[in-house]
């Protein structure tokens, strides 16, 4: 972090000197020189002038003895042979060329009389600017240009530096991890990934402990029960005992089969999320074709859907997938009667699942949507299953951006389950 940031102040400081040099450098390429409008060029011109109109009179001497004394320039007419120049420049003296000098006190603008063997010296008093003062000033304004650069960008690399030590102890295996999205506009995203990544991969683990728990219980039993199912078959002459314990084994082989099948439909279920496609659809001519398929003498399904379509974007399967295990708990832990509300409130669609059932605790309410996790009424009441329905209806719930949660049911005194989906 602190690399980045020195190497952004100096990438800062570099750029912002190149570039004037650049500018100032285009700037003297290709405006001429007596376009130029810096104090120098200005005095240079001022220098011309006088040189012309000197120049332009017969008796230049008697000009100068009346020039104002205060004047910023002072004009001396002085022997060539007293100012001992290099050939090149005297060359360009000949060619009626402005030479300009320069000493720590005055900056002097030659020029040739004509007509004559003098020369016209022109002197500013003007002292060149001091290159002392200069250079502070310029190491100033870098700094007080990092100054602002740091004090602009002390947020954002605060909320870096948390969010690398938030990345550190998550890798360490604090999976509580999360941040709280702050106000720098171009973090929030990230930090929003953030929470969102910790959060899918503290669920993930989490799925992951309490399938290898469950694996080892669930498959044991029955694995336990075959074992011991075949060792009796083998010491068994009676053929009508026999196909008793064939009928056992067949019966836990397909509750291990189906077992198998539920863990990993579950278990792919977050790739498959991730490679199906969202289509819009209308959510009553789904829940009206889910419900048909529950229709039987022993169930009766309650509709009441609202008259215009529900339009939400999804995936018809899943949801359908969803509503399925809703309909098929309200069957298995029912007594027969279902009741069907779809509303729109807002900006959701209400689906509520009522039935007369034995209802759901409080208590365990609040773990039903874990993967493998049944209540004690469920379990006590002899209703197979592996308490794996819910947890998938939850992550397809989720997975379209909607809530599924449970209460008692006013209507029908049983459990009253309710899928909330964002309309389209
Ligand atoms: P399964 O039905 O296979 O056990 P689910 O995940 O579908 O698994 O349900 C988890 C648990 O939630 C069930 O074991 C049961 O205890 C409870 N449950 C679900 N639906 C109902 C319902 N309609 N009425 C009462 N209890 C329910």
């Amino acid at each position: 972090m602190r690399h980045f940031a020195l190497s952004l102040l100096l990438a800062v400081v570099v750029i912002s000197i190149a570039t004037s040099w650049l500018f100032d450098h285009l700037y003297q390429t290709f405006t001429p020189a007596q376009q130029q409008h810096t104090p120098q060029t200005q005095l240079a011109q001022l220098a011309r002038d006088i040189h012309a109109l000197i120049a332009a009179t017969d008796s230049p001497h008697s000009l100068l003895i009346h020039w104002p004394a205060q004047s910023l320039l002072q004009p001396q007419i002085v022997p060539a042979a007293a100012f001992p120049l290099p050939t090149a420049l005297q060359t360009k003296l000949q060619a009626n060329e402005q030479i300009q000098l320069e000493t720590e006190q005055h900056r002097l603008f030659l020029h040739r009389l004509p007509n004559s063997q003098d020369l016209l010296v022109i002197r500013s008093d003007q002292a060149a600017p001091h290159s002392g003062l200069a250079w502070w000033l310029t190491g100033l304004f870098y700094t007080a240009v990092m100054a602002l650069i740091l004090i602009w960008l002390l947020p954002f690399l605060l909320r870096l530096l948390r969010l690398r030590r938030a990345a550190q102890q998550f890798g360490a295996g604090d999976l509580s991890q999360r941040l709280q999205v702050g106000s720098v506009l171009y973090l929030r995203d990230l930090e929003r990934d953030f929470n969102h990544m910790a959060e899918r991969i503290e669920h993930l683990v989490q799925d992951v402990k309490l399938l290898s728990g469950a694996m080892s219980h669930e498959l044991r039993t029955p694995l336990a029960r075959i074992r011991l199912g075949m060792d009796t078959l083998e010491e068994t002459i009676d053929p009508d005992k026999r196909r008793s314990y064939e009928a056992k084994i067949n019966r836990d082989l397909d509750t291990l089969s189906r077992l198998i099948d539920t863990l990993l439909n579950y278990a792919r279920l977050d790739q498959t999320i991730h490679n199906s496609s969202s289509q819009p659809l209308d959510l009553c001519q789904l829940i009206k074709k889910t419900s048909a398929a529950f229709e039987t003498s022993s169930l009766t399904i309650d509709l009441t859907l609202p008259d215009t379509p529900v339009q939400l974007s999804g995936d018809a399967f899943y949801l359908s997938t969803l509503l399925n295990n809703l309909l098929g708990n309200a069957q298995k832990y029912g007594r027969g009667q279902v009741r069907l509300e779809l509303t729109c409130q807002g900006k959701h669609a209400i689906l509520a699942v009522h039935d007369n059932g034995m209802g759901i605790s409080p208590q365990d309410a609040q773990h039903i949507f874990k993967p493998f996790v049944r209540a004690a009424s469920a379990i006590n009441a002899q209703r197979s299953g592996f308490g794996l329905g819910l947890a998938l209806a939850q992550r397809i719930a989720q997975w379209h951006q909607g809530e599924l949660s449970v209460c008692d049911s006013d209507a029908l005194s049983g459990a009253c389950f309710t899928l909330q989906l964002p309309l389209l």
